[in-house]
């Protein structure tokens, strides 16, 4: 049976032995080596280890067991069997249900780092004990995790799907225009700002397709499919340096397989 993550929003129990502990030092995830294949420890397993563990967070289950996720400020020895790895590479590594639950334990050890003092009144946060959140003990201000949503586009013109490089992008990698949504706007004036900001076309009939969440570190990727509507493509020079339109059979090189951008472009360049 396929392992599965599920999230609860009830997050009152506390962790036993027989849980998952998902812990973080500097950015990288604690992982057991088994047999070849890389798993997130039981909490009994981390014993030999001796972690200092900061505050701890219900996130859901994996399968039937419940997951923890931590992190500790401590340098950890790693015995043998154990490894630190980066979120990017543990997400090429594990199953989809493995990096949900890490990557949602990276937004919410996030979110705990950088919501210590209350945003309205400065004085120190607690963290509140039936749901995730922090509550200002002296002006009673709620802060919840802040998800930022983000659109990503798949700009067709016939069989030819738009790809850009993006001057973050290394290995000449090319991907779906994307961009943060701004305040007070929709998701489908987001999909045709941002292609026209980035690569001067026009866009219409912007259609949802599906979306994820971007744990790098607190996004949630909207997924649309656009058709060409006028316009020839003229890059930003500043964010997009090269941007071309594609075909199946002559395809550059693409974002990773677990990021929700390469789904869209298998979906819509291979769907037959
Ligand atoms: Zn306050």
């Amino acid at each position: 049976m396929e392992q599965y993550f599920k999230i609860l929003s009830d997050v009152t129990k506390k962790s036993v032995d027989e849980d998952f502990m998902i812990v973080f030092f500097d950015g990288n995830i604690l992982v057991k080596l088994e047999q070849n294949s890389i798993k997130i420890p039981l909490l009994k397993e981390l014993k030999s280890l001796n972690i200092k563990y900061e505050e701890q967070f219900f996130i859901g289950e994996i399968g039937e067991v419940s997951c923890f996720a931590t992190e500790t400020h401590s340098e950890i020895k790693l015995s043998e069997g154990f490894e630190l790895m980066s979120l990017r590479d543990f997400a090429n590594t594990v199953n989809e249900c493995l990096f949900s639950a890490a990557g949602r334990a990276n937004q919410i050890l996030h979110w705990n780092r950088t919501n210590k003092f209350c945003g309205k009144c400065g004085a120190n946060t607690v963290t509140k004990e039936d749901e995730i959140a922090k509550v200002c003990p002296k002006c009673n201000h709620v802060m919840y995790p802040v998800i930022c949503p983000a659109i990503i586009v798949a700009v067709m013109k016939g069989e030819q799907i738009l790809l850009a490089h993006n001057s973050n992008f290394k290995n000449n990698m090319y991907s779906l225009i994307a961009g943060f949504v701004e305040a007070g706007e929709d998701l489908e004036s987001a999909v045709k700002r941002e292609v026209l900001e980035e690569v001067g076309i026009k866009v219409k009939n912007v259609r949802y397709h599906n979306s994820a969440p971007w744990s790098f570190p607190n996004s949630l990727m909207l997924g649309f499919i656009a058709e060409y509507a006028s316009g020839d493509i003229k890059v930003d020079g500043k964010e997009i340096l090269y941007a071309d339109w594609f075909e199946k059979d002559k395809m550059p090189n693409l974002p990773e397989k677990f990021s929700l951008a390469r789904q869209i472009i298998d979906g819509v360049v291979y769907k037959d």
